[in-house]
């Protein structure tokens, strides 16, 4: 845990809290390069959260900073950060973001085994990755449950055999991440590969999560209506961002501040969660344009567009989506 003088007056104290919460994160001042030289340091530990094993044949690579010096970073004040992190797709848009906003939150120290005692916090590139994609598609089914999107989410909200459950796999394209239903990947997960179709999607990850059954949490799945997956998406959504930010904030007296307090987020992973649970809390004012994915300022949570003309593109789009699916149907 680094320490850090609230009182430094390059940063303004409004810029580090939102609320009652408040996150100061790091950055090297010269920001990240990638690294295959590096490997973790034996003995000792970074943050909480371990690499990803990938295998002796797979290439680990790393985001290690360019220097040794530091610089404080604000992002709480940045509230639609993890719509950008959700879209991050290659090596250098993840370098370039982590050189803006700093480390994720998941270091580990590492050390290079030709240069013996250099000690260097470093975040595993495919971790990165993995959280990229938790985030892409926990983004994507909120959109669909904010624009009431039935069809796309019965794809994703299956029933069978007394209990619903969440099922999807986040699937690489040329356009970036999607998600996609069970079937055509059944046998691709089953044999354990990462596979290439013709070069054009990859699958790069999944989820199957029960929601509620007959047997475990009876309540809930007597309340869900099998026609209506919205009710458990919004179940689904919430428990995922409450996993992810339990035990994650601590409160804090900031002495400097005449013994103000704050909830403490350690992390930008967790700042970022937060800022996804906002997203779904009504009364936090914040939402996005469910067409241009701007921000929408103020106003309620029901506002699905910033605007008259996202609402007269995303009609059009629907329009010609339903006249090609006509034109497919009857032929
Ligand atoms: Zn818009």
């Amino acid at each position: 845990m680094r320490l850090v003088s609230v009182t430094d007056p390059e940063v303004p104290f409004d810029a580090m809290v939102r609320n009652l919460f408040m996150h100061v994160g790091h950055k090297p001042a010269d920001g990240f390069v990638l690294s295959d030289l590096h490997v973790p340091a034996p003995g000792i530990s970074g943050d909480d959260a371990k690499p990803v094993d990938l295998g002796n044949d797979v290439q680990e690579e790393w985001i290690v900073p360019r220097g040794a010096q530091e610089e404080i970073t604000t992002p709480i004040s940045d509230v639609g950060l993890h719509r950008n992190f959700a879209k991050l797709r290659t090596a250098d848009d993840i370098l370039q973001f982590a050189s803006e906003w700093g480390y994720l939150g998941v270091s580990t120290l590492l050390h290079r085994p030709d240069l013996p005692g250099s000690v260097v916090p470093g975040e595993q590139l495919h971790r990165w990755r993995k959280e990229i994609r938790d985030m892409h598609a926990l983004v994507a089914l909120q959109d669909m449950l904010r624009g009431r999107d039935l069809a796309e989410l019965s794809r994703f909200v299956i029933w069978r055999e007394g209990g619903v459950y969440m099922e999807y796999f986040v699937i690489e394209r040329d356009d970036g991440l999607a998600l996609d239903e069970r079937a055509p990947w059944e046998d691709v997960l089953a044999s354990g590969d990462s596979v290439s179709e013709g070069g054009k999607a990859r699958l790069v990850g999944g989820n199957l999560a029960e929601i509620a059954s007959r047997t475990r949490e009876p309540e809930t799945f007597a309340r869900l209506d099998p026609l209506d997956p919205l009710g458990a998406t919004g179940i689904y959504l919430s428990r995922e961002v409450n996993r992810r930010l339990r035990m994650r904030a601590s409160p804090q007296v900031l002495p400097i501040r005449g013994g103000e307090w704050r909830l403490v987020l350690p992390t930008l992973r967790d700042l970022m969660w937060l800022q996804f649970m906002w997203e779904l809390t009504p009364g936090s004012g914040i939402t996005y344009c469910l067409y241009c994915g701007k921000q929408i300022e103020g106003g309620s949570q029901a506002r699905q567009y910033c605007g008259n003309t996202c609402r007269g593109s995303a009609k059009r789009d629907r329009d010609r989506a339903a006249a090609a699916y006509q034109l497919i149907v009857d032929s």
